[in-house]
């Protein structure tokens, strides 16, 4: 949930800075739109290929001990139920008790026994990379929209200051409310992502503005 907050400001402040230093170079509304739909798309794709290279690596992970445990599990099975039973003693059962729930456990899922209990990996819920990236894209981009929405909305003259302070708005609003998921202090927190935001679009349409000025 944390993370999702901080791919929301990613996808706010990169897409309505990109729109912002387009505009300020004196480009049209149209360009300023084709920056931020490009930004939009460009950052979903490049969330969703981090996401899926990061969440493919952890299952193959997850599957190579799931490999190992199998093979321990047939050619050591004694070994295996004792470290079983060792797992449930240090839980707070006494050894006699720890080694009927892993005879049992066993008897009934061995493998997930295992997998659960020595490993902390859910034998249902392995980590899905597509899925992942998926989500991931779609955050980035429903996040992205909200300058372009805005920019849509205003009219052609007031759309540096739409953007920016829509983009502000909901930056302090994300900000106060991922604080308030972990706990912290919601006005240093909305405060913070909101100078942040407003730095990475005030440099950026300076260098828009300058290039503008060079190019044109
Ligand atoms: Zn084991």
């Amino acid at each position: 949930m944390r993370a999702a907050v901080l791919g929301s400001n990613d996808a706010i402040v990169s897409t309505s800075s990109l729109m912002l230093g387009v505009a300020a170079s004196n480009a049209s509304r149209e360009a300023t739109l084709v920056a931020g739909v490009a930004g939009l798309v460009a950052g979903a794709m490049s969330m969703a290929v981090g996401e899926y290279v990061s969440v493919s690596s952890q299952r193959d992970a997850e599957l190579a001990d799931i490999a190992r445990e199998n093979e321990e599990l047939a050619t050591q099975p004694a070994a295996e139920l004792r470290e079983l039973a060792g797992i449930y003693v240090k839980r707070g059962l006494t050894p006699s008790l720890a080694l009927q729930v892993a005879e049992q456990l066993s008897a009934h899922d061995k493998l997930g026994a295992h997998l659960r209990d020595e490993l902390g990996l859910d034998p249902e819920d392995g980590a899905r990379p597509l899925q992942a990236a998926w989500v991931s894209a779609v955050s980035f981009a429903t996040f992205a929209a909200l300058p372009i929405v805005a920019m849509l909305l205003a009219p052609a003259a007031w759309r540096i200051p739409v953007i920016a302070g829509v983009s502000l708005v909901s930056l302090a609003g994300l900000g106060a409310y991922g604080a308030k998921l972990g706990a912290a202090p919601v006005g240093r927190a909305a405060l913070r992502v909101t100078i942040g935001g407003a730095l990475a679009m005030g440099l950026t349409m300076g260098i828009g503005r300058l290039f503008g000025v060079t190019a044109g």
